[in-house]
C-alpha cells in the first residue's frame, strides 16, 4: 500500500479549517496531523511514497454530487455522457462520487432495471458512484421490491409528479409508495412539478405558435413547481416518510419546505448551480434556437422574480440544504435540435458535472457562502444524505482518501476550447471565469488529476459504493 503525505495546506470541513498535513495509507486517510508532525521520531515527509505541497490552498473533502443521469434514455435519445466520460468529467472538477440514478421503466420490474444500471457502470467509472432507484412504475410488485432496495445498497428512490406517460406517479401512487419509505426509512426523492398540469400548458402553447425554447419557461410556471411541492410535502406528512425534493428551483417551493422544516417535518431540498446562476430570460430567452442549452426542468426562473436571489439566501438559511448538478447533458447537434420548431421535443437536460466545485467557490469568492459551508452542501451533506457520511464527506481518520487541494490563487475559465471534458457539443458555462482552481484530485488515495493532466485510467474505480443505510 502506497503513502501520501499532504503538506502546508488548509483543512477545510463543513465546520472550521485549520492548517494541517493529511497522511493517507493506501486508500484511506490515516491522521490529520499538526504541520510539520513526526511519527516516532521520523520526518513524514521522508516515510512517505509521495508528498503533495498544498501551501497556500485548501484541501477539502472530494466532491458528492448526488444527482447525475450519465446516458440516460429520454425523449427518443441519450444523455450524452457514458459513465466513463462522465465520471472523468467529474474527477477534473474535484467531484470523486457521483449518485445516479437507475431507472424501472413503466411495465419493468425494480430490481430488473437497478441491475441494467450496474451493468451500465460497472468497469467504467473514474470515481466512485453509487444509486437511486428511479420507481417508474408504482405497483404492488414495485412495492415490495422497494422495501429490499436497501439490502442492495439503495437508500434512496424517486418518484416523478410530472412527465405523464413516462415516469409520472399519481397521488394514489406516491402515497402507497410514501408508506414503504416511511416504514424502511428509504429517503423519497421527489420531481416536484405538476406534470398534468403543464402537459396542457405546453399543449395550448405550441397551439398558438409559441415554439420557442423559451416557452417551455413559461409552461412549466412557478405555480405548479410550488403546489407540487406542497402536495408532496403534505403526503410525507400523513405517511411520514422523509422527503427530499430535487432540483428546487421556485422561490415559493422553497418556502413549502422552509415551512414544513419549521414544523419539524423531515423534508429537504436540493437546487443546481444553474437556478443560482441562470434566468428564463437570459438563457432559455436567449435568440433563435440557443435557448436550447438551458432546457432543463424544473426550468430555469424569471429574474424578475429573484428567484435567484433567494435561492442563494436559502443555502444561507439552511432552507435548501445541497447541490447537486442534475448532470443529463445533451449535444445541440442531433439530440437538442430534435426540438426545432416544438420546444417540448427538445431533450431536458444541462451538463454541470464538471464545473459544480468552482460555480459553488465562486459564491464563497463573492460573499454568498462561506467557506465551510461551501464544504458542507457540495460534499458533507449528500454524505450524510445518502447514507455515506463518515466514509465519505469530511478529512478525518478512517474516512476514504477522496481529497481535493483547490488553489483560491488559481483561475479556472470555463469553455468548450479551455476546460471541458463532457461528451457535450456546448458548455452551458461557456465564459463563466472562476476565481479558483482545482489542482489536485485523489480517489480513495489514487491521484487522478494532478496539475491539470488526467493520471486516471478507465474504471479505476471499479467498485460501486454501497451507502449503509443510515438516514
Ligand atoms: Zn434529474
Amino acid at each position: 500500500m502506497s503513502t501520501t503525505l499532504i503538506t502546508g495546506g488548509t483543512v477545510v470541513t463543513s465546520t472550521g479549517r485549520s492548517e494541517a498535513d493529511v497522511l493517507i495509507d493506501g486508500e484511506t486517510i490515516a491522521a490529520v496531523l499538526a504541520p510539520g508532525s513526526t511519527l516516532l521520531g521520523h520526518d513524514l515527509a521522508r516515510s512517505v511514497d509521495t508528498v503533495l505541497d498544498a501551501a497556500g490552498k485548501y484541501v477539502i473533502p472530494g466532491g458528492i454530487d448526488a444527482h447525475t443521469h450519465m446516458q440516460m434514455p429520454f425523449g427518443g435519445t441519450e444523455a450524452s455522457d457514458t459513465f466513463e466520460t462522465g465520471t472523468r468529467a467529474a474527477a477534473w472538477g474535484g467531484t470523486t462520487t457521483i449518485v445516479d440514478f437507475a431507472i424501472q421503466r413503466y411495465g419493468e420490474r425494480v430490481m430488473d432495471g437497478l441491475a441494467a444500471w450496474h451493468e451500465k457502470a460497472a468497469g467504467e467509472c473514474a470515481v466512485d458512484y453509487g444509486f437511486h432507484q428511479i420507481v417508474g412504475d408504482v405497483n404492488d410488485d414495485s412495492l415490495k421490491a422497494m422495501a429490499g432496495l436497501i439490502d442492495e445498497g439503495v437508500s434512496s428512490y424517486k418518484l416523478f409528479m410530472a412527465y405523464p406517460g413516462v415516469f409520472y406517479s399519481d397521488d394514489a401512487q406516491i402515497y402507497k409508495a410514501m408508506r414503504v419509505g416511511a416504514e424502511t426509512g428509504l429517503m423519497t426523492m421527489m420531481h416536484a412539478e405538476n406534470g398534468p398540469a403543464i402537459d396542457a400548458m405546453v399543449t395550448e402553447l405550441l397551439a398558438q405558435g409559441k415554439t420557442d425554447p423559451y416557452y417551455h419557461g413559461v409552461a412549466r410556471a412557478w405555480q405548479m413547481e410550488e403546489e407540487a411541492t406542497h402536495r408532496a410535502i403534505m403526503l410525507a406528512n400523513l405517511t411520514g416518510a422523509p422527503l427530499y425534493v430535487v432540483h428546487v428551483s421556485a422561490k415559493q417551493a422553497v418556502e413549502q419546505l422552509a415551512a414544513a422544516r419549521d414544523n419539524g417535518q423531515n423534508v429537504f431540498g436540493e437546487t443546481c448551480p444553474q437556478y443560482l446562476y441562470m434566468s428564463l430570460e437570459d438563457q432559455l430567452g436567449a435568440e433563435g434556437f440557443e435557448g436550447a442549452k438551458y432546457v432543463c426542468s424544473t426550468p430555469l426562473r424569471s429574474k424578475h422574480e429573484h428567484h435567484q436571489d433567494h435561492m442563494w439566501q436559502s443555502l444561507r438559511t439552511n432552507d435548501i440544504q445541497m447541490v447537486a448538478t442534475d448532470h443529463c447533458p445533451f449535444c445541440m447537434k442531433g439530440q437538442k435540435d430534435l426540438g426545432v420548431g416544438d420546444f417540448s421535443k427538445i431533450p431536458n437536460g444541462i451538463g454541470s458535472v464538471e464545473h459544480r466545485l468552482d460555480l459553488m467557490y465562486q459564491g464563497v469568492v463573492d460573499g454568498k457562502i462561506t467557506l465551510e459551508r461551501w464544504v458542507e452542501i457540495t460534499s458533507t451533506t449528500p454524505a450524510r444524505m445518502f447514507g455515506m457520511y463518515g466514509t465519505k464527506g469530511v478529512i478525518a481518520p478512517g474516512a476514504d482518501a477522496d481529497v481535493v487541494i483547490y488553489d483560491p490563487a488559481g483561475h479556472t475559465s470555463i469553455g468548450l476550447d479551455k476546460t471541458h471534458h463532457m461528451n457535450m457539443d456546448y458548455s452551458a458555462w461557456e465564459g463563466y471565469e472562476i476565481d479558483g482552481h482545482v489542482d489536485t484530485v485523489l480517489s480513495r488515495g489514487r491521484v487522478l488529476i494532478n496539475d491539470n493532466e488526467y493520471l486516471g485510467t478507465r474504471g479505476t474505480a471499479a467498485t460501486s459504493i454501497v451507502p449503509r443505510a443510515s438516514i
